[in-house]
């Protein structure tokens, strides 16, 4: 997705591109053909809406900018409601196609090793969740073992207005910090007895989804799914990451809560905040479900829920800067997926990006900063920055990266506050498209 996207925007730009495809001569355990942009599961690019949703809104900007995954998307949807959904051999034979006969294209059919020197010239490395092993150890010993994940290991993020603060209250445990910030880092929520044998019950009753053939995962310590701690032992969480030690709900501070649940912040602006070790393999309506009976969370909204997957990813926030190129090596950049965001559009969105950023230095130019406001700045600022790099975890575009706005409470100031977004976001954009000389357009 992000190659494809990347190569298609360089050679749009009058840049000279050579894509390196490994497949058909390496596979993954996902991918099932030698076709670039093959969709590995769902067929789906999720939500077309870009008036009230985040990816709605990513899908509008890359039209905008001539994106070739968007609007291959576009040629080949099938009926999906408001989602838009595709033929996915259509859609990626057509993909393939289109680079392939592109004049400044060359695709190259061959593993990559190690990683390219400066002489290659820019270079972009978008190898996706499943970057072949060869590779992803040249960039662990390039970037250092901690900064490069083999697994994502996540737990559900929930929106901050989403949460019922005459339950929940903020406190780190024994008021640990030097600064106030820091000693209500934390937003906790108690649970009595009854309450934690309840949610226990449903945690094993919940429906899990399995490792596909070829990605088993090994757990590792301080990563087991909460299921599965509840599955040693029914105490197991109320000892661990639901301890309620050190902690006085600021509510009832006479009630001492039998388990407490922790959720820290994920981004710079306070509007994520994660569910601390609740990383999880139970299905996404099990997880809302089960998760919603933690008190002060019966309305949450998630940005993103749990799961544990083969995803190979570098650690962003501290590895790259805000022109995406590694830091140590800057005529390396990487793009998609193992960058650490998630999913098909948010992949391609970061080619989209890439491929701009490397073609306008080829020609000697930098883009302007992308806009913070847009869909495309708030996935680049969060992965770049604004994200918490000793918790970083694949993220998808949601509108609690973007700066807050105002607007009425309840489902109607919802959709209000949604559209102000979208609005904002796509006046920054069309001035981000415009405010650097179009670039000359070779033929399809
Ligand atoms: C099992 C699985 C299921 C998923 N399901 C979904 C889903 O339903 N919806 C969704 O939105 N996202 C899903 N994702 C995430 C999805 O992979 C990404 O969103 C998207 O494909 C990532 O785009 P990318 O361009 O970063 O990587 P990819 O699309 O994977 O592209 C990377 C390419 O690099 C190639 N490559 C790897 N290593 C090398 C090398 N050393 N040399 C040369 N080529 C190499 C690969 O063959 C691949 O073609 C899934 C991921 C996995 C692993």
């Amino acid at each position: 997705m992000a190659g494809s996207e990347a190569a298609w925007q360089a050679a749009q730009a009058g840049v000279p591109v050579v894509l390196h495809e490994m497949r058909p001569k390496v596979g993954t355990f996902a991918h099932r053909t030698g076709n670039l942009a093959e969709m590995v599961c769902s067929n789906s690019f999720r939500s077309d809406d870009d008036e009230n949703n985040a990816v709605g809104l990513l899908h509008w900007e890359m039209r905008a900018a001539g994106g070739l995954i968007i609007s291959t998307a576009d040629t080949h949807a099938l009926p999906a409601g408001g989602a838009l959904a595709v033929d996915r051999e259509a859609f990626a034979e057509e993909i393939t196609r289109r680079l392939r006969s592109h004049p400044l294209i060359e695709v190259v059919e061959d593993e990559i090793a190690a990683l390219p020197g400066p002489d290659a010239g820019p270079v972009i490395i978008a190898t996706g969740p499943l970057t072949s092993g060869a590779l992803a150890e040249a960039i662990a010993a390039e970037t250092g073992q901690q900064s490069l994940a083999f697994f994502d290991a996540i737990a559900p993020i929930v929106h901050f207005n989403s949460v019922d603060m005459d339950v929940a209250w903020m406190q780190s445990r024994y008021d640990k910090g030097e600064t106030e910030e820091e000693r209500t880092a934390y937003l906790n929520c108690p649970m009595t007895r009854e309450q934690y044998d309840t949610f226990i019950d449903a945690l094993l009753d919940a429906e899990k989804t399995e490792f596909r053939p070829g990605e088993t995962a090994q757990y590792f310590d301080g990563c087991l799914p909460i299921e599965v701690m509840a599955e040693r032992g029914r105490e197991t969480l109320r000892h661990g990451p639901m301890k309620p030690v050190g902690l006085t709900n600021s509510h009832k501070p006479d009630e001492k809560a039998c388990a407490v649940v922790q959720l820290r912040r994920d981004n710079a602006l306070g509007t994520l905040y994660n569910i601390v070790g609740f990383q999880t393999k139970m299905k996404h309506g099990a997880q809302t479900r089960v998760f919603r009976m933690i008190p002060g969370l019966e309305n949450a909204r998630f940005a993103r829920l749990g799961g544990i997957h083969r995803n190979t990813f570098i650690n962003s926030p501290t590895l790259l800067d805000a022109q995406m190129r590694l830091r140590s090596k800057p005529h390396i950049r990487f793009a998609g997926q193992i960058t650490g965001v998630e999913g098909y559009v948010e992949s391609a969105a970061m080619g989209l990006l890439a491929g701009r950023m490397a073609a306008a230095e080829v020609q000697g130019r930098t883009l302007p900063q992308v806009p913070e406001d847009t869909a495309m700045g708030a996935l680049l600022s969060h992965i770049t920055g604004g994200a918490d790099a000793k918790t970083f975890q694949p993220m998808n575009v949601n509108f609690g990266l973007f700066r807050p706005v105002e607007a009425r409470g309840g489902r109607k100031g919802r959709k209000e506050r949604y559209k102000i977004y979208t609005d904002r976001a796509k006046a920054a954009w069309r001035e981000w498209l415009t405010s650097f000389e179009p670039q000359p357009a070779t033929a399809d």
